[in-house]
């Protein structure tokens, strides 16, 4: 799952050759050093993981006969792992068999080339591989971003969200949550039409991420509601930045009619650390501040900090 939104750079693509033969790493940098790649070498299995892990590569060649280690092995195991699984691997091997083929392939393997190799041919499979994991990688980011506004999207926030409550509990972080809802947006639907509703999301998913830290994941709900993980944020801090959020917004001057009035109410929900409520309780919380915020004149910011305790862990806390 990919969880920053990177941008997709024009960075040379990181291969990690995986061989126990001094010669293949020398042949394979040398023929491919015109190919806009950047190469690293491990000669073991061990050296081949930690080498996956902390220098992320885009693709990896591997060895199956790896002195004493097993190629296939390692190859289970980078599969096997988080940080690795989504790795593109090519298995490079003097051993033809028809099973031996299948077996790589089934493990996980995108490609099988026989030793000797030519050249050429390694080269396209290699770009073909390269190719694929980008677009792959590019999908899985746009699967994660709202269309209309460019913020992360439900299935985003349900995901992180998550992640960013069991980091609260385990490590006692403080930890805010803001849903943010914009005031009888039916009416800016029926006075000005579907499009200028539209635009007015469009200008208040900027105004959000504008005024929000780099840290802060600014997220579209659904309809013309918006939510605010604010990791490491103490609810006093998360307080400020909603009350200053909901005055840029009332403050915006919407050039398509003078008549436009946008507001929004927002309910806050924060921790300094880890507390007793479970994840969605959690939610709960800071959508009932949303709502009482509403019942309350709307325009409004209304915050809780969510009671303290000893962390939830695993299933009791979902
Ligand atoms: P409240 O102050 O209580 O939140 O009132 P409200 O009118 O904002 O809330 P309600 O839930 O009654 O209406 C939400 C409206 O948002 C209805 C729906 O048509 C509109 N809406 C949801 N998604 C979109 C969208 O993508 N574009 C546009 N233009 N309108 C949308
Ligand atoms: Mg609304
Ligand atoms: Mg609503």
């Amino acid at each position: 799952m990919v969880h920053t939104m990177q941008p997709i750079e024009d960075a040379k693509s990181r291969v990690l050759i995986v061989d126990d033969a001094v010669e293949v790493h020398r042949l394979l940098r040398a023929r491919l050093k015109d190919d806009d790649l950047e190469f690293t070498s491990a000669f073991s299995a061990s050296e081949a993981l930690e080498k996956a892990v902390s220098w992320r590569p885009d693709l990896i060649l591997l060895d199956i006969v790896l002195g004493g280690d097993d190629g296939l092995r390692l190859l289970r195991t980078l599969k096997a792992d988080e940080r690795t699984r989504d790795v593109p691997v090519i298995v490079l091997s003097a051993q033809q068999s028809p099973e031996q083929k299948v077996l790589a392939f089934d493990l996980g393997a995108v490609d099988y080339i026989t030793k000797p190799f030519e050249m050429v041919e390694l080269r396209v499979r290699l770009r073909a591989a390269l190719r694929v994991h980008q677009l792959v990688q590019m999908l899985a980011v746009k699967a994660q971003i709202d269309g209309l506004t460019g913020l992360w999207n439900r299935a985003f926030f349900d995901h992180r969200w998550r992640e960013e409550y069991a980091r609260c509990q385990r490590h006692q972080h403080p930890l805010c949550l803001a849903f943010i809802d914009i005031d009888h947006f039916k009416r800016v639907n029926d006075k000005f039409g579907h499009p200028v509703g539209d635009l007015v999301l469009q200008n208040v998913a900027r105004v959000l991420r504008r005024e929000c830290r780099q840290s802060d994941l600014v997220c579209r709900y659904g309809g013309e509601e918006f939510v605010i993980v604010m990791p490491d944020t103490h609810p006093r801090d998360a307080a400020t930045l909603c009350h200053r959020l909901r005055a840029a917004i009332e403050e915006m001057v919407w050039s398509r009619s003078t008549e436009l009035h946008v507001t929004v109410s927002i309910g806050v929900a924060g921790s300094t650390g880890s507390t007793v409520l479970s994840v969605d309780q959690w939610v709960e919380l800071a959508d009932k501040n949303l709502y009482l915020g509403k019942r309350s004149g709307r325009n409004r910011v209304v915050v809780t900090e969510v009671p303290s305790g000893p962390g939830l862990t695993g299933r009791e806390a979902v």
